[in-house]
């Protein structure tokens, strides 16, 4: 029997084809249906959509609600929060589409059975801050993946998808994927008129703070492994702001979140020696952004901003006051459901390091960067907008589509368009879902033609790096260093160095320059060229192989981004030391790139951010 002799071959055709079940892929999945009723949609999923994504361990707030019904906030809202977060550079159109959509989602998430905290004086939704509403949330992800699941013809979980398939009877035009089952090594060939990419951002591109057997403990999760950004960029794709990472500022080593301690529990933050700082960094920060720094709320990044000069100044650590708040028993229960609702590890940390908050203020850190397009921060594929909306050079098909014809993104996978959160991303994946059904209705009835030679040719290369381990490790008897295969955690660990050293990563104060980021590419494409000779023991392995590969190309894909803006336009995120300054007459505008997979070559360009909110 030969090597790929044993392995199944499954082949499933589809209409519609949904990559990765978290919040916006649960929402394509299940809109899809509702206007494609006799469409064949198959969602497919590396873990098991019952509790996978970033949403997996639930959540206590649901950071995005308009709440239009009482009249709290309207859509324009929304557009001009989020475009004053990001420093003046959002896809309003995508925005505005969001938020004008995105209530009628969380409504549905309350009907299937999502418990909702309310005001007992008003009866309205309980909110935490002026868009975020306060939910018991443990259960947040089994409830949309049943809906998803009652929507879609198939779920296939525990599907790594590692490449995306292209018509080979028409340019540019997507046909499906690919890729392998995690447990049983079979092989998944999927045809599809349309593909909706939902499969999150990216984490553990940068080397992490916590290192060593503690190096999954980051605020992102560490599944998050960048396929929405590395499947696009692969086939052609543009990509837009990708050198927009973020950075979030959390409680110190379990990256328990903070919003409900500043907006509900009304805490604040103070140096090591119990001084307010912030305001000491004003003038500093005005020298470099302007009149930014007045504006409310003041822009995520540059908060991050204070804090970093406070501890490079000496004045560490900067600590959450909470004994003030936690001497309230309801505000005391608050603040350790919030833990407990969605990342239990902070609880545990803090047990372990004899903190109770209502006695001692516990510290804060800025976390390590990451790249997604649905928190505070907008990277992702380039979309084309909605139709009533979107500026002419906005559109060139359908809504939400890449500018690969019948590829289509949600989520964290789109670019330009910041603060969807979970239920924007949701409503965001429902938007997509049915501008793909009209996809496959007006232009794609026709079967993408697949050539048989290129999936064939995909499997040889996905599963050769078994071949690798299995004959390299007979050339070492211990240990895990080979001559002639680099192993998953190898690589990822040398990627992490290069981001962390090169391109603004924590042991460089988010810190990088023109140099660097030029020396940065040259040590990113020796790394790719080892990427032939990784050795993967087992399928678990070989997953991390092909994650390792979708991180490598976003991290190449930031790292371009960062080197063509010739600015430092969020400093907090990150800084250019060479273009420490925001320069609004130059790049207020959209980075855009495109990889060439033939040639290994990345095209950048300018697009223009067009307001058309006032
Ligand atoms: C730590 C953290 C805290 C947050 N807190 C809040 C909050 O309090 N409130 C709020 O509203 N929002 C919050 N968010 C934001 C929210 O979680 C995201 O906006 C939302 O999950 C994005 O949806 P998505 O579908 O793009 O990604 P995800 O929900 O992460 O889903 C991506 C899915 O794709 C799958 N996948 C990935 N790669 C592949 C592949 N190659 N093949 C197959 N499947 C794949 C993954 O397994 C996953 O199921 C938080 C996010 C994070 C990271």
């Amino acid at each position: 029997m030969g090597l790929f002799g044993g392995r199944k071959t499954v082949n499933v055709d589809a209409d519609i084809l949904v990559i990765g079940g978290g919040m916006a892929g649960t929402g394509a999945t299940y809109e899809s249906r509702y206007w494609g009723r006799d469409l064949k949609i198959v969602c497919v999923e590396k873990a098991n959509i019952e509790r996978s994504g970033a949403v997996a361990q639930g959540l206590y707030a649901i950071n995005c609600y308009m709440g239009m019904q009482w009249g709290e906030n309207q859509p324009e809202d929304h557009v001009r929060y989020a475009r004053n977060d990001l420093m003046g550079l959002v896809r309003e159109d995508l925005g505005y589409d969001v938020a004008r959509h995105v209530d009628a989602s969380v409504h549905k998430f309350e009907e299937w059975g999502l418990p909702m905290m309310r005001d007992p004086k008003t009866g309205r939704y309980q909110r935490e801050g002026k868009w975020q509403i306060m939910i018991h949330g443990e259960s947040y992800k089994p409830i949309v993946a049943e809906a998803a699941r009652k929507a879609a013809t198939e779920v296939y979980n525990r599907i790594m998808v590692t490449h995306l398939l292209m018509d080979s009877s028409k340019a540019n035009r997507v046909a499906g994927a690919v890729g392998f089952n995690v447990r049983t090594g079979d092989y998944h060939v999927f045809r599809a008129k349309a593909v909706i990419i939902a499969a999150g951002g990216a984490s553990h591109i940068f080397k992490p703070r916590a290192v060593g057997e503690g190096m999954g403990r980051t605020w992102y999760a560490p599944w998050s492994s960048a396929s929405a950004y590395g499947l696009p960029i692969r086939v052609g794709a543009k990509m837009t702001q990708m050198e927009n990472r973020i950075v979030l500022t959390r409680f110190k080593d379990g990256y328990g979140p903070v919003g409900a301690y500043f907006l509900h529990l009304k805490t604040y933050t103070q140096n090591g020696y119990g001084q307010e700082y912030e305001s000491k960094w004003k003038e500093h920060t005005r020298a470099l952004v302007g009149d930014y720094i007045d504006h409310h709320p003041v822009p995520t990044c540059l908060r991050n901003h204070a804090f970093l000069e406070e501890m490079k100044a000496g004045g560490g650590p900067i600590r959450m006051v909470t004994k003030e708040a936690f001497q309230d028993p309801h505000k005391e229960t608050v603040g350790w459901e919030n833990f407990l609702g969605m990342t239990i590890g902070q609880a545990v940390v803090w047990a372990s390091q004899n903190i109770d908050p209502k006695h001692i203020n516990p510290e804060l850190t800025t976390s390590v960067p990451y790249v997604m397009g649905s928190h505070a921060t907008c990277s992702g594929a380039w979309a084309s907008g909605p139709e009533d909306l979107a500026p002419a050079e906005y559109q060139w098909g359908y809504n939400r589509m890449m500018t690969v014809d019948g590829l289509f993104g949600a989520g964290d996978t789109i670019g330009g368009s910041a603060h969807k959160f979970s239920s924007g991303s949701f409503a965001e994946g429902r938007i997509a879902g049915k501008a793909a059904v009209r996809y496959v209705m007006e232009k794609g009835r026709d079967q993408p033609q697949v050539s048989e030679q290129e999936y064939q040719d995909l499997e040889r290369a996905i599963f050769q790096p078994l071949e690798n381990y299995r004959v390299g490790r007979n050339e070492i008897v211990a240990g895990t260093v080979s001559p002639s295969y680099l192993l998953p955690i190898h690589g990822l660990q040398r990627l992490q160095k290069i981001m962390d050293e090169y391109v603004g990563g924590i042991s460089a104060h988010y810190m990088t320059n023109g140099p660097l980021l030029n020396r940065g590419l040259e040590l990113l494409t020796m790394l790719k060229e080892d990427m032939s000779r990784m050795g993967a023991e087992d399928l678990h392995q070989l997953q991390r192989v092909w994650e390792l590969h979708h991180r490598l190309l976003a991290a190449e894909s930031v790292t371009h981004h960062t080197l063509f803006r010739e600015e430092t336009r969020w400093p907090g995120y990150y800084y250019r030391g060479d273009h420490m300054k925001l320069d609004d007459q130059n790049w207020h505008c959209f980075t855009l790139s495109r990889y060439d997979r033939n040639t290994g070559k990345w095209a950048m360009e300018k697009a223009p951010v067009y307001h058309i909110i006032d």
